[in-house]
């Protein structure tokens, strides 16, 4: 996942699970002259609360000296989430919830200020809840063959594109909810005012519970993943990433997806 001589870009949105990561990440790069850390934060534009998560993200890379790079939603894309929300909304647009868009976007402009940043590696937090739990959503979606996507290292198949790392991807989220405990690390708590994740909480839930009932469900649910995957990249097509005309972004198609998205509000 990592070599001695990477520039990570560690993604820091100021929850427990980044700013874990970012402590942990920075502990180890101090045996290893040659890599470089930092951090990235996508400011989305929700008040009260990523501004609110931008202040733990920055107190923290103060404390542990590392350096900080944000980029906002309104420098790369003319609008706020709040505003986009707002378009979303007036437009009566049902099929695409305001956590769509946001995801979509928000990972553009990651891989834009890993990129600036100089980082050949880009870290996020997610963990192992998240990642079986994305796991079964692909499959109730019926998205089966994303489920290849989900991943410790992807593939870096466009020289844009950051390589992106899942560091903690084997790590419950009660560990690391132990770990910024014990740490006495501060973070954000409070969920995202937009967050509709009705089917994602029913699934974590039940994988919850199963859990308790049958340790190891999880861990289980993200073997058996590892070990169909090769079979799932053998049958789902190459994706041949070419330019977007419109943003000279990546993509498989002609436009890029957040162009696509933007374009449909009337906002691009
Ligand atoms: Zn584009």
């Amino acid at each position: 996942m990592l070599k001695p001589d990477d520039v990570v870009a560690i993604a820091v949105s100021g929850g427990k699970d980044s700013i874990s990561l970012l402590h942990i990440l920075t502990k180890i790069e101090r045996n290893f002259p040659e890599a470089r850390l930092c951090a990235v934060t996508v400011d989305e534009g929700i008040k009260g609360y990523r501004d609110e998560a931008l202040k733990f993200a920055v107190k923290t890379c103060q404390k542990l000296d590392v350096e900080h790079k944000v980029i906002s939603f309104k420098e790369t894309y003319g609008y706020r989430l709040d505003e986009l929300v707002d378009i979303i909304r007036r437009k009566g647009q049902k099929d695409l919830t305001p956590c769509s868009y946001c995801g979509v976007l928000r990972r553009r402009a990651l891989n834009n200020i890993a990129r600036k940043a100089g980082a050949n590696k880009l870290a996020t937090a997610h963990n192992l809840d998240d990642e079986t739990q994305t796991i079964l959503l692909n499959i109730i979606h019926g998205d089966a063959l994303r489920i290849a996507r989900v991943k410790p290292v992807l593939s870096a198949a466009h020289p844009k594109l950051i390589q992106r790392i899942k560091p903690f991807c084997e790590v419950p989220e009660r560990e690391i909810a132990l770990y910024a405990h014990l740490k006495k690390i501060q973070f954000q708590g409070i969920p995202c005012p937009y967050a509709q994740t009705a089917l994602r909480n029913d699934i974590r839930n039940m994988l919850n519970k199963m859990e308790q009932k049958h340790a190891g469900t999880k861990f289980m649910i993200l073997r058996s993943m590892e070990r169909i995957r090769p079979a799932l990249e053998a049958i789902g097509a190459e994706e041949k990433l070419q330019d977007c005309k419109l943003c000279g972004e990546p993509t498989i198609g002609e436009v890029c997806k957040p162009c696509q998205m933007l374009e449909k509000l009337g906002v691009l």
